[in-house]
């Protein structure tokens, strides 16, 4: 069995709305599964700190640091209309921060093999300037400035599964070198960014993949992806580290994905994401030493967001035994993902 770290404090639950999708309910769901199951005793709790100020201005610029910190000192209000501050809010965001750091230290000092880090409010719609999404700070690009800041690495790989583009993740390294993001999402769906031609720009170019996917491309789907642009890609990169950006809103029964979209969202069973997991592990233990960390991120419904973190962490310790599907996959038909996968091979010459 592999060591694996995980990352949780309580202030992740003060972050709160009376009437909202991202609350605290899903990290309740998420813990109460894994204490029911019996799987926190086979996992490392890592101790971590919220970021400090010069940690949180290596992603964020300082004017949005102090405001998110004074309307949070103020008892809260609205960043934008989906997305809410209240007291604790910008503690539990920096705490997040903080946890996306220590999970790779840990990783990168060899603590533990793999790390989850079960944060909350989520991070990858979170611009080095402004919050929006649901998303306050961006957790993952601490998680990523922290391997190449502070333990000198130059290539670093972040997959985002989120039935979301992760646009803030994007935006803060669209001239990085040092960081590849490849993004699969539903397209058309908030934020409407993440075509396949945006690619990154300067020296970031070509460091950015997306892959938008239109509604109703399942687990097949996915496989053909993984397959034939995150696993080529990954293997001409050669990263030293693998993140994942770890939603489960792109399953068959997450409503969020239709919310504002009648067209209704992606079809991943809680079969599909672990499939997922498991190659991008295998391409960790191929490619650099098995080190992985994942960082949750969207996920609405609390059945399946509790199963699929489960699932995750089953992989990420090599018991993929006791992944479980109690959902099932979906039924419908799906749509053929060939067309997009042509586009972004020969857009990223794969
Ligand atoms: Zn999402």
């Amino acid at each position: 069995m592999h060591t694996v770290g995980y990352l949780y404090d309580p202030i992740f639950h003060a972050h709160k709305h009376p009437n909202h999708p991202e609350n605290s309910d899903r990290l309740e769901s998420i813990m109460g599964l894994l204490i029911e199951r019996g799987v926190l005793g086979d996992l490392l709790p890592l101790p971590f700190m919220a970021a400090t100020p010069e940690q949180l201005c290596s992603v964020h610029r300082a004017s949005y640091i102090s405001a998110l910190k004074q309307l949070s000192l103020q008892g809260g209000g609205m960043l934008e209309p989906s997305t809410y501050v209240n007291e604790a809010s910008y503690d539990a965001a920096a705490m997040a921060a903080g946890a996306g750091i220590a999970a790779v230290a840990a990783v990168l000092s060899d603590k533990v093999e793999r790390a989850f880090a079960f944060v909350r409010p989520p991070g990858h719609h979170a611009f080095a300037d402004h919050g929006e999404g649901f998303c306050l700070f961006n957790n993952v690009a601490f998680a990523a400035r922290c391997a190449l800041d502070e333990f000198g690495l130059r290539r670093v790989m972040i997959v985002d599964w989120d039935v979301h583009h992760g646009n803030g993740t994007q935006d803060i390294f669209y001239e990085d070198p040092h960081v590849l993001y490849v993004s699969t999402h539903q397209m058309p769906l908030y934020p409407g960014t993440g075509r396949v031609g945006d690619i990154g720009e300067g020296a970031g170019e070509g460091m950015t993949v997306n892959i938008p996917l239109q509604p109703g491309i399942g687990d097949a789907g996915f496989a053909s992806v993984f397959d034939e642009i995150v696993c080529p890609i990954a293997r001409r990169y050669e990263p030293e580290l693998i993140l994942i950006s770890a939603g489960y809103d792109a399953h068959w029964r997450d409503s969020l994905a239709g919310w504002r979209y009648t067209l209704g969202g992606l079809n991943v069973s809680l079969g599909g994401f672990a499939r997922m997991a498991e190659t991008l592990v295998a391409l960790s233990e191929e490619l650099c030493q098995g080190r992985v960390v994942g960082l949750l991120e969207g996920g609405y419904d609390l059945e399946v967001l509790s199963n699929g973190v489960l699932n995750t962490l089953y992989v990420l310790m090599g018991q993929t035994d006791n992944v479980s599907d109690p959902l099932g996959p979906y039924t419908g038909r799906e749509p053929s993902v060939d067309h997009i996968v042509n586009r972004v091979k020969q857009v990223h010459r794969l």
